[in-house]
């Protein structure tokens, strides 16, 4: 693997299309949902589809990363740890992507540098052009192969004129430069109305176009993202300065809902456009129908459930970020949607219920407790406080891994009498280790091997019959019949798991597994019969990596139901 020039690998047209998405002016401008929504509107148009994102940081994968600094680290099936945009691009197309779907610097430096190491490139000097470009080439090839798709639509993290991304956009010229008729770029850009002016500027879109062209890359389409729509003028504007024919050019006001971006982008027909320039056929697909009902769905929601999120990863100086958390939020709203209501959300600090516990009592007015998954000690407490409040007044509680795990701890302390039980991730000397690390993880713990090290990506959970869950996913049509079981498969990230030397006693004080690992090791989900409390659930998995806007989780619709019967 070497001079690609020479082995030229993506020197014949493959009839396979790129269409690559670069940023233009600055960030946090909706690359990631426009990215995702141009798959929706291809997809709709019966053609198959990858979306791909290419984060130019160092980090190998974005498990390592502090949610608080870079949102929500999303787990594909196969146990890869991504960036948040791979779940917006998931729930946006309805599909599975996969491993090869997700790139980053780190990546691609360590696979060259180790063919490096192994005198993979014959005692030649091994340089950034060609050979970390021409790896980079060679994935995005092989991860178009992998989906068999019609179409790549991959997504250039950062802003045009960064350092870290120029390898990037230097690959997709490469292969627009060797099949010409089938590259496409699209520059996602900014245009701010400054206050004191009142009036849309086109400038800095002007000069990010023209930063691109010094790359040697003409823009095929931009996407104008401001506050409003664009007038004739500005997009006439935009045309002449920039060099692109003005219908290429799409109005992409801020809207309520980001589901909406896709029935947005088709009022300026991208979907045309972007098939027209590709020479592709456009055909017509129903699915879009069901797309616009659902989105529909999420402003006519009548009346509304508040649900209370208790976590931790919320403050970054003085503002509140919920992007921690966002497949959590996703999966609520979709739940929420296709019962006909609109979720009310809020964030609670769980900091607050373990420094003064009689706070918790504000839970109350929920409708719904949901603690999400979690790592470390801050708030725990809190989280414990809360979860028992939520026990003891029967208000549908909802645990995701974290949040199972405390609950578990809550339960072992309150109701089986455990004393001073806990999980060994806090307190490694607890009287009673009700959780406890994973042994496959000790080793790894005492090397500091952390990245990718978890219990990762989907496996199979076998479901009891008679169980909330059960119910859940049988109503939903989402359960697998294997041998004659009732099989899940949901995905995983954690390093501690309920203590098999425990479940017998929480199972004797009235705690329900009723998900479990096929070899019946592994505590997968955690409940109460209904009897007891209406809806007192935690899964070892996270569901919500799994919830879909036309496919609302199961676990997550019954959790909504049972708040809106609580109401
Ligand atoms: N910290 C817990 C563990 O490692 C839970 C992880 C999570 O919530 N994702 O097992």
């Amino acid at each position: 693997m070497s001079d690609y020039g020479k082995s030229g690998r993506a020197g014949k047209d493959s009839g396979h299309k790129y269409i690559f998405v670069v940023g233009g002016v600055m960030s946090g401008v909706g690359k990631g949902i426009a990215t995702a929504s141009i798959g929706k509107i291809l997809s709709a148009r019966g053609l198959s589809v990858n979306l791909m994102k290419i984060d130019p940081y160092l980090n190998v994968d974005a498990g390592t990363m502090n949610p608080t600094e870079h949102g929500e680290v999303f787990v594909l099936d196969s146990g890869l740890e991504t960036d948040q945009d791979m779940g917006n691009y998931e729930r946006f197309l309805g599909r599975d992507l996969g491993a090869e779907d997700y790139m980053t610097s780190g990546m691609v430096y360590r696979s060259v540098i180790d063919r490096e190491r192994n005198l993979g490139y014959e005692g030649k000097f091994v340089e950034a052009i060609p050979h970390v470009r021409d790896e980079i080439v060679d994935r995005l090839n092989h991860a178009a192969k992998v989906s068999g798709s019609d179409v790549s639509v991959v997504e250039i993290g950062g802003t045009i004129g960064d350092f870290q991304n120029a390898l990037f956009i230097e690959a997709a010229r490469l292969i627009k430069t060797k099949n010409p008729n089938d590259v496409l770029f699209v520059m996602v850009s900014y245009l701010p109305v400054p206050a004191t002016i009142g009036e849309m500027k086109t400038r800095p879109t002007q000069h990010a176009v023209r930063e691109l062209n010094s790359y040697g890359v003409q823009a095929d389409i931009i996407i104008a993202r401001s506050e409003a729509r664009l007038d004739k003028k500005r997009k006439e504007k935009l045309a002449i300065w920039c060099n692109i024919n003005p219908d290429h050019i799409i109005s992409a006001p801020d809207v309520e809902s980001i589901y909406d971006v896709p029935i947005n982008f088709e009022r300026d027909h991208l979907a045309d456009i972007l098939l027209h320039a590709l020479g592709k056929d456009a055909k017509h697909d129903s699915d879009f129908a069901t797309w616009k009902t659902f989105a529909e769905n999420a402003h006519n929601g009548k009346g509304t459930v508040k649900i209370g999120i208790v976590g931790k990863y919320f403050d970054t100086g003085d503002f509140v970020l919920s992007d921690a958390y966002i497949s959590v939020i996703e999966a609520i709203k979709f739940s929420a949607y296709a019962e006909g209501i609109k979720p009310e959300i809020s964030w609670l600090n769980a900091k607050n219920y373990g420094t003064n516990p009689d706070a918790v009592s504000e839970l109350k007015d929920y409708d719904g407790i949901l603690v999400p998954g979690g790592f470390g000690e801050t708030g725990i407490e809190g989280k414990i406080n809360a979860i028992k409040f939520a026990r003891e007044n029967k208000i549908p509680y909802f645990g995701l891994c974290y949040g199972m795990q405390l609950m578990t701890v809550e339960f072992a302390r309150n109701v089986a009498g455990l004393r001073g039980a806990h999980t060994t991730e806090i307190d490694a000397k607890t009287p009673n280790p009700v959780i406890a690390i994973l042994p496959e993880q000790v080793e790894k713990m005492a090397k500091k091997a952390y990245g990718g090290t978890m219990r990762l990506g989907a496996y199979p959970c076998e479901l009891e019959k008679d169980t909330i869950a059960h119910e859940a996913y049988l109503s939903a049509e989402a359960l697998a019949k294997v041998d004659g079981k009732s099989v899940i498969s949901e995905r995983h990230r954690h390093r501690y798991e309920v203590n098999p030397e425990y479940v017998e006693k929480l199972e004797k004080a009235g705690l329900v597994f009723s998900g479990k690992s096929p070899d019946g090791v592994l505590m997968e989900i955690a409940e109460l019969p209904k009897d007891v409390h209406p809806f007192f659930l935690g899964t070892q998995f996270h569901p919500e990596f799994r919830a879909r806007p036309l496919s609302p989780h199961p676990l997550f619709t019954a959790f909504i139901r049972a708040a809106i019967a609580r109401k």
